[in-house]
């Protein structure tokens, strides 16, 4: 790993390309219009990017649609789209040092984090997708003697890929390598907060041999961009990561054109529940630290909300506030830095707004509060601890998307179980006790789609990541991804 100086010269060696990847190369918007991103932790302009609006989408899809057509990849064996796709993964592991940083700099995240997270996570998922591949099978429906029913998967086209900033790439990779390895193509609209590294892979996408149009990147806001891609008819699946509002549109934007199919993994409020049987209180304390501070709180998966058994409450907040200490925001170049700036000015308002509110419904501030923001230094959040926390408040209902935990507390396990599911998203849950017969009880009552036994946001490639109400459908990541890139069909012969 590099150091600190090392980092900082590289950062001033790199260059970025703001264009779109249309048809394998670099294309200007068409109306010429571009935006700048800035680094959130110095607020210095880092790149002019495309704003690319309906004209460029269309330009796209139509790539997309051409190439799909021509079945240089849709048709590609399945060994052939693994090799290419392994070389992709390849490339993205020569390169991770140069992608890791354009993350960080663009979005703020501790480059530490970029090179233990997001790059070995990207190039993991590239490379097991990949290695899956030529692995899928058809089945044969056991209809009767008379006919032979098969079931084929299909790729299904052009895929629309919508995606957030908070793990800018590793997000993208959740969805452009099922998508790309079942034989479809891709028009990505990356985040506007976070375009660089999604253009940049573009790029190795075409060195490592993904023909012209069958992965395009058209960067830009995503009232224009992103919505002239949620509404093209020739767009046959829509897969985004985002917040649950603009999930909701994307839903009726489907119905409003072509009722493509729309695969939604948006916002979060986890629960994190701490029985007094748990086994090691600072093990629990140092995780629900962690579980809200790491990435600066924007983490979709962050137990945001956390429920302590009334009789450990003392000794575990004694534990969680000396393990928050770790958490200290800093200049994320720096490989020692735990926590980076928020992704913008707006983020950090949002975060302040909700301290506030906390404050004034009857929350008790035990740590952080706001922050001491000087236009030019960056956009740096405290981290943030607040008790007598009630599901009534507001700060307790809303995904905050910062480094705000609220705790609370209970005195039966029922009572956890109600306070964890009373709210409208169910992404995650962590559950700590070291009675295995609770684990697998609360495990089962949860309304979310992934619980973490005295752990959090632990996962893999082969374990689907993705939550239930609020929080979306479907799932990304493990050979559950593929359901959302292919299509079933059933060719039944009379014989
Ligand atoms: P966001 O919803 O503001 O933006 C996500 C993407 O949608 C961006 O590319 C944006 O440009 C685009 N977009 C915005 N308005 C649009 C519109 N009208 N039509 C089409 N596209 C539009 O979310 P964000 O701020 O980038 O990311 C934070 C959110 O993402 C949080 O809610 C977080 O919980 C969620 N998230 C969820 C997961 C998960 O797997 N469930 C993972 C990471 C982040």
């Amino acid at each position: 790993m590099k150091t600190y100086a090392e980092w900082q010269h590289l950062s001033r060696t790199l260059t970025f390309n703001g264009q779109a990847y249309i048809n394998g190369k670099f294309q200007p918007p068409q109306r010429g219009e571009y935006f700048p991103s800035v680094n959130p932790a110095t607020e210095e302009h880092l790149a002019d990017i495309a704003a690319c609006d309906e004209t460029d989408i269309d330009l796209a899809v139509q790539a997309a649609s051409t190439a799909f057509q021509n079945g240089e990849w849709s048709n590609a064996a399945p060994k052939q789209r693994k090799q290419v796709l392994l070389k992709l993964a390849d490339l993205i592991e020569a390169h991770q040092e140069e992608l890791a940083l354009t993350d960080t700099l663009d979005m703020g995240k501790p480059i530490s984090e970029m090179m233990s997270i997001d790059l070995p996570d990207t190039i993991d998922c590239f490379r097991w997708t990949a290695e899956c591949i030529d692995k899928v099978y058809g089945e044969i429906a056991p209809t009767g003697p008379d006919t032979l029913a098969l079931i084929k998967r299909e790729p299904v086209g052009v895929v629309g890929a919508i995606t957030p900033w908070n793990y800018p790439l590793m997000m993208i990779a959740w969805k452009i390598a099922p998508a790309l390895a079942a034989g479809n193509s891709v028009v990505l609209k990356p985040s506007e907060k976070a375009s660089l590294s999604a253009i940049r892979l573009a790029q190795l996408a075409s060195e490592a041999g993904i023909p012209a149009g069958v992965l395009n990147v058209v960067p830009g806001s995503g009232q224009t961009a992103g919505k002239a891609l949620a509404l093209h008819k020739d767009v046959q699946v829509l897969a985004f990561t985002g917040s649950t509002a603009v999930a909701a549109l994307l839903m009726q934007y489907a119905g409003q054109s072509n009722m493509k199919r729309v695969w939604l993994e948006a916002g979060g409020k986890s629960p994190n529940l701490i029985f007094a049987d748990c086994t090691d209180i600072e093990a629990a304390a140092t995780s629900a630290a962690a579980a809200i501070f790491s990435n600066q709180g924007e983490v979709c998966i962050a137990c945001s909300r956390v429920y302590v058994e009334k009789k450990i409450k003392a000794p575990f907040l004694e534990a969680l506030l000396k393990a928050a200490e770790h958490f200290q925001p800093g200049d994320p170049l720096n490989p020692s830095t735990t926590m980076g700036p928020m992704v913008d000015r707006a983020q950090l308002a949002t975060v302040e707004r909700y301290i506030e509110s906390a404050r004034n419904e009857g929350g008790n501030l035990l740590m952080g509060g706001a922050s001491d923001y000087l236009p030019g230094n960056g956009f740096y959040a405290t981290p943030t601890i607040v008790s007598d926390a009630t599901n009534d408040m507001t700060f307790v209902k809303d995904e905050i998307f910062g480094p705000v935990l609220a705790v609370g507390e209970f005195e039966t396990e029922e009572e956890a179980i109600a306070l964890a599911n009373d709210s409208a998203y169910g992404l995650g849950a962590a559950v700590w006790t070291g009675n295995l017969s609770r684990a697998h009880r609360v495990s089962d009552k949860l309304q979310c789609g992934m619980v973490w036994v005295n752990t959090w946001g632990e996962g893999d490639t082969t374990v689907p990541f993705g939550g239930v109400k609020a929080s979306g459908n479907g799932r990304d990541k493990s050979l559950h991804a593929l359901d959302k890139y292919t299509d079933l069909k059933n060719v039944l012969i009379r014989l």
